[in-house]
Order: C-alpha cells, then sequence, then structure tokens
C-alpha cells in the first residue's frame, strides 16, 4: 500500500507560495541550486503543487545548453559501456 511517491520539495527559508513545485529527479539542476530539499511523499503535499518543468521533462533547455541531451544519452548507454573496462571487483 505504498504506492505514494518520494518527490523532493526545496526547502525555502520563507515560503514562495507562488512558486510550489515538486521534484522527482533528485539530480534536478533545481535541486542542485537550492540551498537545501526536503524529500517528501506527494500525497502529503498540498493540492495544486505543480511538478517542476524540468523533471516532467516539459521544460525546453535555453539554445546552446545541451546539459539535458548529454544526460539523456548517458541514460541511454549501457553503463558496461560508461568508464574503464575491468573494474569489476
Ligand atoms: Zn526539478
Amino acid at each position: 500500500m505504498t504506492d505514494a511517491k518520494t518527490v523532493f520539495v526545496i526547502a525555502a527559508p520563507r515560503a514562495a507560495s507562488s512558486n510550489r513545485r515538486y521534484h522527482t529527479d533528485e539530480d534536478c539542476h533545481r535541486l542542485e541550486q537550492s540551498q537545501g530539499y526536503r524529500e517528501k511523499r506527494l500525497d502529503v503535499l498540498a493540492d495544486g503543487i505543480k511538478e517542476c518543468s524540468f523533471c516532467s521533462g516539459e521544460h525546453t533547455p535555453p539554445k546552446g545548453t545541451d546539459t539535458l541531451a548529454t544526460r539523456d544519452h548517458l541514460l541511454a548507454m549501457d553503463p558496461d559501456d560508461v568508464g574503464p573496462t575491468g573494474g569489476d571487483a
């Protein structure tokens, strides 16, 4: 009975009620740029909170930024193909 998603919310010093978002990807750069964030269960968050557009994949990165493309490429690769071979200890 634990189908509630765990998400991440930025711990703002003052509630920025106009900008409430949750993040589903802990690697989201919004989280990395924040001063801290907390893990929350999606079902305890306020109604109306929206998923971060970066995490949801809706956001189109600015021109000249291919960070997401690079990440997608890495995600598509087989882990065995990443890094030097022989480190199977
Ligand atoms: Zn995000």
